[in-house]
Formats: C-alpha cells, structure tokens, sequence
C-alpha cells in the first residue's frame, strides 16, 4: 500500500483510486472466507438478543430496574450506528435478525416461493414506511423506557425476517423490507470501505457462482451477486461469495467516504426519502429531550404523548423538506439528460443526517451509563453493583456533539463543493452556490440550537 495513494484517496485526488483491504490484510480475506469469526459473534449476539428479548418481555418494567435498555439502546445501537461510517453494512454480516429464518430453511419449513413484484419492485417503499413506523413508534411511545416495548420492536423485526424466510428463498426480508438494513445501507453510502467485484475478472466469467451458487454452498443471500454490486445499498458484506467465486473477484475497498455520494448524486429514491425524515425525526427528538418530557406536558396522558411527538415529527419532517425543497430550486436543476432525474441536496445533507443519527445516539449513553452496573445490581439483586457508578460531566455533550457536526457540516460544504466544480462544472452560478453554502450552515445552526437545549 503506497502511501500516495492513500493520500489520493484522503484528499479525493484520484476519484478511481481504492485499496483492496483484502490484498493488504490476506488474513481478513481468510475471516470472510472461513466465516469463523462471523460464527463466533453471531452465536455471542444470539445470547444476548435472546436474554433481551425474555428480560424485556417477562423482566421488571421499570426502566431503572431492567438492564436491556442500556444494551439495546446504549450500547448495540449506538455501535451499529458508529460502525456505518466505517465498515459500511458489515454489521448485516453478524446480525442476529435473519437466524431463525436459517433455522427454518435448514429443517425445510419453507414453501420457498418466488419473490412476488410487489416485494421485489416496491419493497423499497414499503421498507422505508416501516423505518417511518419505527420511528414513530420508538419515539411517540417512549419504547427507549420501556423494556416490553423494546423486546417487541425487536421480535418484530425478527418475526419479518422469519416469515419472510418461511415463504421464500434466502433472505427476502434482508434484501426487499428490513428497515434497519435500509437504513444501514443509505448510511453505509458515507462509509470508508466498499464491497465491490473486480469487474475484469467478472467479465470473464462463465459461473457467476457469486449469485447462483454451486452444489455446496448457497449464492448471495439477498439475490444480488457481487457482479451486480455497483454501491453500497443493498449489499450486506456477509462474505458468502468469497468461497464460491473462482477468481477471487470481490474485493473490500477503502476508498473516499464521499465518493459514492458525489457519484450517486442523490439518484436513489431510498436516501430521497429517508433523509429528510431522517432528519426532521432528529430536529423533533432534540427539540422534545430539550424541552423536557413531553409526557409530563401531557399529564402522562398516553394518546396526548403520542399526539404531540406525532405532530413534531410532522413539523420536522416539513422543515427539512422545504429547506431541501429550496436548496433543490437554488442548485437550479434536478434532472440531467445523461442519468434522469435526482436530487442534489440529498447527498449533501447526508452527512449531516447521519452525523446527527449517530450524536443523538451517544448522548443516550452518556446519560444512561452511570447507571448501568446499579441498574443490574437491582435487576439481579447484586448490592455490591448498585454502588458502581459514575458522573459524566455535562460538557461533554457538546464536546461530542459538536466536533461530530462540523465534520459532518465540512463534508456537506465539500459535497457541495465538487458538484459545483467538478460534476456539474460552469452549470451552477456562483451566487447559487453561495446560497446553498448559507444554507448548510442554517441547517447546522438548526442542529445545534436544538442539540444544545439538551447540553
Ligand atoms: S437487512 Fe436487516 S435483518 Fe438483514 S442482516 Fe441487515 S439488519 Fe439484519
Ligand atoms: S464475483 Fe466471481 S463468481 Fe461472481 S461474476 Fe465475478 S468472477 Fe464470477
Ligand atoms: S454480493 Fe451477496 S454474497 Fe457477496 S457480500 Fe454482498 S450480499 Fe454477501
């Protein structure tokens, strides 16, 4: 690895250049072939999804006496959010979720049907819908302080995953509805590392056993094959078609982080929708843990909470939209002759999305860490544990918060920077693109009018 050509990468001066991790490290070539790794965690993730699942469902209710908050919403989300900003959608890999439908499959209870058109064309609608849901749901009902409500999000997800498993081939679910794996995807669009074939090989391939498999060993589990891997939607980096393929053709890439979204240019209707949700969901969330529980607003009248979180996600979801909506009509063109329609301020705020995904997540820790070992202590009746705690100073919300979103803010302005000069050189008046970057900044300092009310 010559140190010139990651510095090409680091400073996107070769927007081609890549290092295939894979030839670097051969070792972490061999974890993805042998699968042992993803065994080992998998079997480690099981456990602890199974223990959450039974504590939430038939341990204490009361948030400070049931540890499978913290770990659920401290510590596995937060992680899965970290890791898509730098392996991408690894994490599908090691998921638990899809387990029981390969139990299913493997003693033959399936009809294995062929995927319906409504699944395979819409499933991406439907995918998204159910983020929404999710959303909706996880923050109108207070599902973060409620140990069944969290068990049945997540049973839910394993329900889908095993129905679908049931009524069809491989992994449905994974490739067409998951709407954490949809999510997963759009973020993993940001990320240093790509999955990707060495297409010259490909080309002279007569098994495309990538995607077909062989007698021994099932194809790609989402219909896909590496072949057809061109970004980082939709492709789970599980690693499956590394043994079947004859010419050691995939390859796991560093590369730029913003490279994909300078290419994609906001094309996929997937990020069209989930980031302005995304988003407006992030302004609302802040908004409400600034102001104070919204319960105690309502009197801890249930369907009021419910009314009112609806209403400011409603609220944030308009928000993002008309400044999107003005951003689009500043750029002054969404529809190029060459790829069709797309939308410029999608890939631009994409960093800021996630950014504020992922700060939103960490202060969730850092409020519910020194409780943790208390907490297991009363659920367990460990009185030693209920003494180990600790304080986490205040300033470190900011000290989080804010260095996440500058990072995320410069890579907006950069985004931004090589539309204007590079993809769509002399199409975008100087005084737009000023605009825009005005813009950008409004959308930051909106994210941190309402992160700080929490600091
Ligand atoms: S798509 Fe969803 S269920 Fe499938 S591996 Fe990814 S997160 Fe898990
Ligand atoms: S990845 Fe391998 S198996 Fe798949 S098409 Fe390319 S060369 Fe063939
Ligand atoms: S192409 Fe398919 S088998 Fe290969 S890593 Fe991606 S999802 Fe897995």
């Amino acid at each position: 690895m010559s140190l010139k050509k990651f510095t090409d990468i680091l400073f996107d001066r070769d927007p081609d250049a890549r290092i295939d991790l894979f030839k670097v490290f051969p070792g972490l070539y061999r974890i993805f072939e042998r699968r042992k790794l993803h065994a080992i965690c998998r079997t480690v993730g099981d456990i602890i999804f199974t223990f959450i699942i039974i504590e939430g469902l038939f341990g204490p209710q009361d948030p400070s006496r049931n540890c499978i908050l913290f770990l659920a919403w401290g510590l596995w989300w937060p992680t899965v959010v970290l890791s898509w900003f730098f392996v991408g959608r690894m994490w599908c890999g090691f998921c638990p979720f899809p387990g029981l439908g390969r139990i299913l499959q493997r003693l033959g209870l399936t009809w294995h049907r062929p995927v319906p058109r409504i699944l395979s064309k819409y499933g991406t609608y439907w995918s998204v819908a159910l983020l929404a849901l999710i959303i909706w749901i996880e923050e109108s009902t207070g599902m973060k302080e409620s140990p069944l409500g969290t068990a049945l999000l997540l049973l839910a997800i394993l329900s889908g995953a095993a129905v679908c498993a049931a009524l069809f081939p491989k992994q449905a679910w994974c490739r067409y509805l998951c709407p954490m794996g949809r999510l997963t995807g759009v973020a993993s669009t940001l990320s240093m590392v790509e999955f990707r074939p060495n297409h010259d090989q490909c080309r002279k391939c007569t098994t495309f056993a990538c995607k077909r498999g062989d007698e021994d060993e099932p194809g790609c589990p989402v219909y896909l094959g590496a072949f057809n891997v061109r970004n980082n939607l939709d492709c789970l980096v599980c690693g499956h078609c590394l043994k079947l393929c004859p010419y050691d053709a995939p390859q796991l890439n560093f590369r730029n982080p913003f490279r994909e979204l300078i290419v994609n240019k906001g094309r996929f209707i997937t990020c069209s929708y989930i980031i302005p949700f995304l988003m407006g969901s992030q302004l609302a969330r802040f908004f409400a843990e600034g102001t104070g529980s919204i319960l105690e607003a309502c009197s801890h009248a249930f369907s009021c909470h419910m009314l009112l979180y609806s209403m400011l996600l409603l609220a944030g979801f308009l928000y993002v939209y008309c400044v999107n909506r003005i951003g689009a009509l500043l750029f002054g063109m969404t529809e190029d002759e060459l790829f069709g329609k797309f939308s410029p301020m999608v890939p631009i705020f994409l960093p800021i999305a996630f950014a504020g995904e992922l700060a939103y997540r960490l202060n969730y820790t850092i409020s519910k860490a020194p409780d943790f070992f208390p907490v297991v202590g009363r659920q367990f009746g460990i009185p030693a544990l209920e003494t180990w705690t600790f304080s986490c100073p205040q300033w470190l919300y900011p000290a989080i918060d804010v260095p996440v979103m500058l990072i995320a803010v410069i890579a907006a302005l950069y985004v931004l920077y090589m539309f204007v000069y590079s993809e769509f050189e002399g199409m975008v008046a100087r005084w737009r693109y000023h605009a825009i970057q005005l813009l950008i900044l409004f959308m930051f300092g909106t994210y941190w009018y309402f992160m700080s009310r929490g600091w």
